[in-house]
């Protein structure tokens, strides 16, 4: 049971400040939802719009600037080393990749994994056609569910970010989800990060923002659940005995080295 990457020892001191203790054993829903997301598979990567499949099952698009931790992100929550691609060369990855969830090869939702922008060395006509695609992929996709915002919160939401949120307002007052992700939580002081986390819950509007750092296991209980709710609905709760949140959660890969 050790062995599995999302297993948790229990809290080493009750008098430890709550920042500094360590997590407590995750809860069934949380287990559930690592062992869903595990099942996570590459289905295809879209270089356009039309390259996109049509799909019924519930979308959620991770998107945020180069750099941001997103892909880190997606590998840590799908406990795969490296599902995402994060490109040496911030900004070169240009297409949509689809990533399949579901067990028993059921897919019941898809993982988007959405180009980094904002990256400096990217020619204006590759940025401009890349807030395109971005910016119709956000407005038309009908089966998406919800966007996941990543920002590492010593930069705050960047103007792109900004706009991004424009775009999916409109989206989110009829239902769209929405979470704001502050990566790299590791690198603030419990203080700054709680400042950056109040700041994220302004900005983002009908929405949700989290801390979350992939170095430190640090919120990766709390997105596991939420997506799995997102896509299931809350009240499906596991109960004790259900083999469904036992297995397939040991495997040997971890994510990727972190800085
Ligand atoms: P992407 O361009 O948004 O896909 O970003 P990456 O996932 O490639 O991450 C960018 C950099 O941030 C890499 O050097 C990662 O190792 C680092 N990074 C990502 N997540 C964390 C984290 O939780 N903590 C720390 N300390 N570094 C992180």
């Amino acid at each position: 049971m050790n062995s599995s990457p999302i297993s948790r020892t229990p809290p080493k001191s009750a008098s430890a400040p709550a920042h500094l203790r360590k997590p407590a054993e995750a809860t069934p829903e949380a287990k559930r939802a690592h062992a869903w997301l595990h099942t996570a598979r590459f289905l295809t990567t879209a270089p356009q719009l039309e390259h996109l499949p049509a799909l019924e099952v519930p979308e959620f698009a991770f998107v945020g600037r180069s750099n941001a931790g997103k892909s880190t992100c997606i590998n840590t929550l799908t406990q795969q080393k490296r599902l995402a691609f994060a490109s040496k060369t911030p900004g070169r990855t240009q297409s949509i990749n689809l990533f399949t969830l579901g067990k028993q090869g059921v897919t019941d939702a898809v993982l988007a994994d959405l180009p980094g922008y904002g990256y400096a060395a990217v020619p204006r006509e590759a940025k401009l056609r890349w807030q395109r695609v971005m910016g119709n992929y956000l407005i038309t996709r009908e089966n998406l569910k919800a966007v996941v915002l990543m920002c590492d919160p010593r930069l705050g939401l960047t103007e792109l970010d900004e706009i991004l949120l424009d775009v999916i307002r409109p989206r989110v007052a009829e239902g769209l989800k929405f979470l704001i992700l502050l990566t790299k939580a590791d690198k603030l002081s419990h203080a700054e990060a709680q400042k950056a986390l109040s700041i994220a819950k302004l900005q983002c509007g009908g929405g949700e923002a989290k801390l979350f750092s992939a170095l430190k296991k640090q919120g990766l209980d709390e997105v596991a659940t939420l997506l799995w709710d997102w896509s299931h609905g809350p009240e499906d709760a596991p109960k004790p005995a259900d083999p469904e949140h036992q297995d397939d959660q040991g495997d040997d890969e971890e994510p990727p080295a972190l800085d």
